[in-house]
């Protein structure tokens, strides 16, 4: 059936109805399952399988890749998610590729698996720079739009370039969210995301998942879960699929604030180095647009040094001052006090909430002109 995306968000994953159940059945909390006889599936004890996770799993599914024989497997968090298409994939003597300027735990995971014998290379994720570094890799990982820095890769040609050399490509889709990009019809191999983010959307839940159109692949993603535990509790996957249902409403009303936001900056003489993906005449605009259906919520600006950061962000009334983004209410942070992100020291990360964008401009314009004086 074609239908659109908030259609398709309210009805993802739904059971057929059956009389006096709830259309959304609730989460199902069981650490084994009623199970006489020979222990077949699907439901045989709880780290392998449970209900609410296949409602999920079915959603994210037909957001992924409407229509196609995809498959997920939802996790505890994005990291667990990440970490388990890296660790079913890879071996020892094996190559991947990462971006440089990715999620800031990335640095981490490639500290784990040169641990185990793998070898990491890593290049920037602008002008498809990762493609310089592809030879003989195993798994090329995309982050694109990427965090903080918004720069965009083209999908498509390093999928190309990646499949032609052996390699297989997930993309790591947190920022943009089914609703913004598919990679999977773009051509990679997984999709992966943290549903900490704007999937879920309210600040209140870490889970991540990872889809796959390979049923070996997915398979193998699947088993890494079973054995490592890295698993959702049933509560925060059945919150989750219930936030899904608002995930067309919250992405739209983001996307509109966010350009709103970066076109109010432009004019800005105490802005600099303005990103967002949706704005014309960004670097990233162009890839974007071929790739990208919804531009996604992070906006990321300079201001002219820490001290000006931090009297812009005290300043803020309506915008909470801390880490994360894709949330309904609208968070910033100075990035740099983390270490770790490349960037300058009065560099903001904006993710825009679900509020009324001319009440954001106001409060964001009048931060400004106060941390200015
Ligand atoms: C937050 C984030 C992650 C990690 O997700 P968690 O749910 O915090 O484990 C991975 N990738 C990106 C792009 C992120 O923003």
């Amino acid at each position: 059936m074609n239908i659109g995306d908030g259609t398709r968000a309210v009805r993802a994953g739904l059971p057929d109805p059956v009389k006096y159940e709830p259309t959304l059945p609730g989460p199902v909390f069981a650490a084994h399952y009623h199970l006489p006889g020979e222990p077949t599936g699907p439901y045989t004890y709880g780290r392998d399988e449970n209900p609410t996770w296949t409602h999920l799993e079915r959603a994210i599914s037909e957001l992924e890749a409407p229509g196609e024989p995809v498959e997920t497997v939802v996790f505890a968090s994005g990291m667990a998610a990440i970490s388990a298409v890296a660790f079913s994939q890879l071996r020892a003597g094996d190559a991947m590729v990462l971006p440089d300027d990715g999620y800031q735990a990335l640095p981490l995971l490639r500290e784990r698996l040169e641990a185990y014998g793998v070898t990491v290379r890593t290049a920037p994720t602008a002008a498809d720079a990762q493609l310089r570094v592809l030879e003989g890799a195993r798994l090329l990982w995309i982050e694109t739009p990427s965090n903080p820095g918004l720069d965009v890769c083209d999908i498509r040609r390093l999928v190309k370039e990646a499949h032609a050399a052996g390699a297989l490509v997930a993309v790591d889709n947190t920022l943009a969210t089914p609703l913004g990009q598919r990679p999977l019809e773009l051509g990679a191999d997984f999709s992966v995301a943290s549903d900490t983010k704007g999937m879920t959307g309210h600040g209140d839940i870490l889970l991540g998942h990872v889809t796959s159109g390979n049923p070996e692949l997915a398979a193998g993603v699947r088993r890494w879960r079973k054995v490592v535990g890295a698993i959702p509790g049933p509560m925060e996957a059945w919150l989750a699929h219930r936030s899904l249902a608002t995930l067309q409403l919250r992405v739209d009303r983001q996307c509109a604030g966010a350009l709103i936001l970066a076109r109010a900056l432009e004019a800005r003489a105490d802005v600099d180095g303005l990103r967002y993906p949706g704005l014309p005449g960004d670097p990233s605009y162009r890839i974007a647009s071929q790739q990208m259906r919804r531009f996604g919520s992070v906006v990321s600006f300079v201001l002219p040094d820490r001290e000006w950061a931090e009297r812009f962000l005290d300043g803020l009334r309506l915008v909470d001052d801390a880490t994360s983004f894709g949330g309904v209410r609208s968070t910033a942070e100075r990035r740099g006090r983390w270490g770790g992100d490349a960037v300058p020291e009065g560099f903001i990360r904006f993710s825009v909430g679900a509020e009324d964008p001319e009440d954001l401009v106001a409060d964001v314009l009048r931060a400004l002109d106060e941390a200015a004086s």
